[in-house]
């Protein structure tokens, strides 16, 4: 029986979903959308309000976020709907270790086998699939946040790249929202043209009750990711939730060129998230 074996030891050919995460937006969040080319070879396989994205490269298929446990299977389904075999899917990439993108990378790792990328700060609670002590998120001796533990999880370090064949996506740290927030930075060319792609990690001071942004320092470390952002080379802004980079509305614009592709993406991104950060440092009363 060798090839029963060897199919043992590959694991499964197709994906076996972990169980549903339940919260209040999450069945919001993983309503279905249809597939698109961003530009290029860039991807979107999320749902309707978080992103994952594909990127095909000569030497396989890099994927990036996975959505709640619930949306692996829809992103499964929009990555064959395109052509692709999510069975050439060769690196993970996760932005930051929350459920709602980290939640459905454990059934894709299995099925791929792929390695899976983050930040040193972001390795361990993707291992675990629980939050560590000084996440914004964390709530003491409860399972809330929690997600399917990850295999296989490596650091890259901040500035370093992670390569499939010759596509670099390169690793940009921009702490805050958790220790280990990870934006991810890449070339997308077609026809000649080629744009810096940005999928810069939320800003977003969410937290469970009782955590503070101003003195735990969070808030400073976000205020210095949103200038590494706003300084960043970046043609095509893209982040974890659709809404920061107005998908939906970029959607509905794609008759007149390629809406996804702008100047000041970044800079913007930056600007609303450090706005939406003072309401929440008045509220905290700093
Ligand atoms: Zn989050």
């Amino acid at each position: 029986m060798p090839s029963l074996f060897l199919l043992a030891a590959c694991g499964p050919r197709e994906l076996e979903p972990d169980a549903a995460y339940v919260c209040d937006r999450c069945e919001d969040w993983n309503e279905p959308i249809e597939a698109f080319r961003v530009h290029g070879k860039t991807w979107y396989v999320g749902t309707n309000g978080l992103s994952s994205l594909l990127v095909e490269t000569d030497a396989g298929l890099i994927l990036i976020d996975g959505g709640l446990a619930q949306s692996a299977e829809l992103i499964d389904a929009s990555i064959r709907e395109l052509g692709f075999d999510p069975l050439d899917i060769k690196a993970i990439l996760v932005s930051h270790a929350h459920f709602d993108h980290a939640g459905g990378v454990a059934a894709f790792q299995r099925m791929t086998r792929a390695d899976v990328y983050t930040s040193e700060a972001g390795v361990e609670t993707l291992t675990s699939g629980r939050l560590s002590e000084g996440d914004p998120q964390y709530v003491a001796d409860s399972d809330a946040g929690s997600f399917p533990a990850i295999e296989n999880v490596a650091a890259v370090g901040d500035g370093e790249s992670v390569a499939v064949g010759s596509t670099n996506v390169r690793a940009i740290y921009t702490p805050g929202h958790t220790a280990g927030s990870v934006t991810w930075t890449w070339e997308s060319c077609a026809m000649n043209t080629c744009y810096d792609v940005v999928y810069a990690d939320s800003l977003t001071a969410v937290s469970a009750p009782g955590f503070s942004f101003g003195a735990s320092g969070a808030a400073d470390r976000m205020i210095e990711s949103a200038g590494i952002i706003a300084d960043l080379d970046c043609d095509i802004l893209l982040s974890p939730h659709p809404f920061f980079f107005g998908m939906h509305d970029k959607l509905e614009r794609r008759e007149e060129g390629n809406p996804f592709v702008g100047e000041f993406g970044c800079v913007f991104y930056a600007e609303t998230v450090l706005g939406w950060l003072e309401q929440r440092l008045d509220a905290e009363g700093r």
